[in-house]
């Protein structure tokens, strides 16, 4: 297969973990004969550095044009002046936007070995296996804002079509695994979450009447999460709910470092990135986590280019390198931790081996 694949490093510790997707995706390619064209973009404040604007023209239209997108992280202290006209966040919203990618599908299967390193304890977080869909272009992040000299607002805003697409995607992706949804509001206060659950059960009732829908407000949803995470299989909400739950649902991995996410639209196109920002304190050091990165590789083979064997190979050599306890400092006991450079060489000498799913097709 030929792919055109965008990479945007971004800011911060960006540029380090593109850097190990990118060297997985090409050992990938070369195991499997693809060929992978990759073109370098600007975002965030590299972007604002080199050209004023956080997501160039250039940009946009590359990421229009590829068959995938694949995104370090953008932010960090040099830009994050509130008064600035102009900063790195900008330039994601405006791409999710601009590709039309109104689903965040973020994954948490927390794995064996890093089960020390989360705060939950260990029994309630075997055989965890869920996945939150984000609405991603609606809400408060995109209603009109307003500030005066004493007071300010953000108006949450969706419409149907917008609750519809998103909760169909969700149940599509259900029927997949355990057919099961929890869709996440906070309808006893907020209009749009009214909105948003009636819409909800219509479309679970009408369309995917083998798919279980329930709903669940996002209050107790945050407690639940973390008193009974294996409870769940799909969580739909809309842009905010999903945007914290996803960070507290992080910790049920371990670290922030682990988890990947993809961006879907309606058109073939996909932005894949991990769910981190770009972690100021560490950049320059070596020393990030290149896993979340590296299986957003992974879902961008899934989820744009139908390579299933190729993204399963990947998570099955993430596995491998965790289990044998190549970690990098967020997961690692004190004076043992691997560098980026070590897990990354470590996937990548997994990815020589024998794969279990690739087998089946080679
Ligand atoms: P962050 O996710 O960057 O970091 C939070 C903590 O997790 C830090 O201690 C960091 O060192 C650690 N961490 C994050 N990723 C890690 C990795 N791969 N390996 C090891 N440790 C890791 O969140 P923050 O500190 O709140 O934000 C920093 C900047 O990132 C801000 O400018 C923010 O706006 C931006 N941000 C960007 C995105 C994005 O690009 N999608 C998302 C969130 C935050």
């Amino acid at each position: 297969m030929r792919a055109d694949i965008v990479v945007l490093e971004g800011d911060g510790i960006g540029p380090e973990v593109t850097a190990a997707a990118v060297q997985v995706l090409q050992a990938v390619a070369t195991r499997y004969r693809h060929q992978f064209q990759l073109h370098r973009h600007l975002i965030g404040g590299a972007a604002i550095d080199a050209t004023g604007e956080p997501l160039p023209a250039a940009t946009l239209q590359a990421c229009q044009r590829a068959d995938a997108v694949l995104l370090g992280a953008v932010g960090g202290p040099k830009w994050s002046d509130p008064k600035a006209k102009v900063r790195p966040e900008q330039g994601l919203l405006a791409l999710r936007k601009g590709l039309g990618l109104y689903a965040n599908l973020r994954p948490v299967q927390p794995h064996a070995a890093t089960l020390g390193a989360s705060p939950i304890k260990p029994h309630l977080l075997a055989g965890v296996d869920l996945i939150v869909v984000r609405e991603l272009t609606g809400g408060i992040y995109f209603g009109d804002k307003q500030r005066s000299d004493t007071s300010a607002s953000d108006l949450c805003e969706y419409s149907v079509a917008e609750i519809e697409r998103v909760v169909r995607r969700a149940c599509e992706l259900a029927r997949g695994r355990r057919s099961h949804v929890v869709s996440v509001d906070k309808a006893n206060v907020l209009e749009t979450s009214r909105l948003w659950r009636e819409v909800a059960s219509r479309v679970a009732r009408e369309e995917f009447p083998d798919v279980t829908l329930e709903h669940q407000l996002v209050d107790s949803m945050a407690m639940h999460l973390i008193a009974k995470p294996r409870a769940f299989d799909v969580i739909v909400t809309e842009n905010m709910f999903g945007d914290i739950l996803t960070d507290e649902a992080s910790m049920l991995a371990g670290s922030l470092g682990l988890l990947p996410s993809a961006s879907l639209g309606e058109g073939k196109v996909g932005l894949y990135e991990p769910i981190h920002g770009s972690a100021p304190d560490i950049a320059g050091r070596g020393i990030a986590n290149p896993c979340g990165t590296i299986l957003s590789a992974a879902l961008l083979l899934r989820h744009s280019l139908g390579l299933e064997a190729e993204a399963a190979c990947i998570e099955q050599a993430v596995a491998a390198v965790l289990d044998a306890g190549v970690l990098t400092a967020d997961l690692a006991p004190a004076g043992e931790a691997a560098t980026t450079a070590e897990v990354t060489a470590a996937v990548q000498a997994q990815l020589d081996l024998p794969c279990h799913v690739a087998e089946l097709r080679d």
